[in-house]
């Protein structure tokens, strides 16, 4: 193996000993809220709590138990849509869906349920990387027992995101040495990419991003140059109020109405490396990275799985993700 080989295992080494001596309460911030909703809030409701309190994710509570029963994500919001489009006689009904009800849209629609993951926020970090990979989850809650009542807690929630973040800033050492070219590590999909118009409906790319079980779309012109990507957290303001039959208007038009401060499309080259991709994760909220070529026409994408699924597994003896620890 040449030099080069030999530098990038030791920078994943590295990062990968860190994460084993962090724990997942060492990535919180000092201080932070957590936004909790009752699981018998209407669906229609719990849109316009996230929008304005600007998160897109939240922990569900159900109060008449005490218990925590899983996160509501924009996945559950693509799961109502697809239940519209399979029943369009019952809108009046979905509109009064409460959030208890999304195990019966799951069940109605035939999805598989999610897997209720959590970890215990004193665990390694490197033990809630595994879970996420294993379980395709790209957040996962921090579950605590309260000593007095001894009932569960939710601490806070980390995401893929929050875990490279935290690995960018703290381990500029390591990721210095990921000198490697993403395309020559088969960092990312660069295949069968899906991809749409900005003419193409809102609903068309809902059913793009549920076929290929993915959270990104890229937008790209007849020249397959990349104007924009749509993402599955975009699907929260476009039903806002309920408004189902909005679902039918344009990509373009959704991506028009973002608010200010999304923050944007990252995009990176064949030849660019690992190094500084997580200089990019460092300075700004990167979700996935979109490869295209000098002239800007879309080449691949790599998501936040990948990278983590690179950083942890490459080169182990066991890179099956099938096990956990
Ligand atoms: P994440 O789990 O980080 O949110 P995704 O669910 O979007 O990422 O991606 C899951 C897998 O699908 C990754 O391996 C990624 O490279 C691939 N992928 C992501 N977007 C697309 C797309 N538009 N077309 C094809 N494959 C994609």
């Amino acid at each position: 193996t040449s030099l080069l080989d030999k530098e990038q295992m030791q920078g994943l080494r590295g990062i990968r000993e860190f994460l084993k001596v962090r724990t997942s309460y060492d990535v919180l911030p000092l201080s932070f809220r957590l936004i909790v909703l009752d699981n018998d809030l209407l669906i229609k409701k719990s849109l316009n709590i996230l929008i304005q309190n600007g998160i897109v994710s939240a922990p569900l509570w159900d109060s008449r138990n005490s218990a925590f029963v899983g996160l509501l994500t924009s996945t559950d919001y693509i799961n109502v849509i697809q239940y519209y489009c399979q029943f369009p006689d019952e809108i009046d009904q979905v509109d009064q869906f409460r959030l208890s009800s999304l195990r019966d849209i799951e069940r109605a629609i035939g999805v598989e349920p999610l897997e209720n993951v959590s970890v215990h926020p004193m665990r390694p970090l490197y033990e809630a990387c595994r879970r996420m990979l294993r379980t395709r989850a790209r957040r996962i809650p921090l579950v605590d027992i309260d000593d007095e009542t001894g009932r569960e807690t939710v601490v806070s929630v980390i995401t893929q995101y929050r875990i490279l973040k935290f690995i960018a800033v703290n381990n500029e050492k390591y990721t210095m040495m990921l000198k490697k070219p993403v395309r020559e590590i088969g960092l990312g999909t660069y295949g069968d990419l899906a991809t749409a118009t900005m003419n193409d409906s809102v609903l068309d790319v809902i059913h793009l991003m549920v076929k290929y079980n993915i959270s990104a779309v890229p937008i790209i012109d007849k020249e397959n140059k990349v104007l924009n990507v749509f993402e599955a957290v975009d699907v929260i303001p476009c039903i806002k109020g309920g408004a189902y039959d909005e679902l039918s208007s344009t990509v373009g038009d959704a991506v028009s109405r973002r608010a200010d401060d999304f923050p944007g499309m990252y995009s990176c080259g064949e030849d660019d490396r690992l190094d500084s991709i997580f200089d990019t994760i460092r300075k700004s909220r990167v979700h996935r990275l979109i490869v295209v070529d000098d002239d800007q026409c879309l080449k691949g994408i790599i998501s936040l799985s990948d990278i983590l699924k690179y950083v942890l597994l490459f080169g182990e003896e066991d890179d099956t993700i099938q096990t956990e620890n």
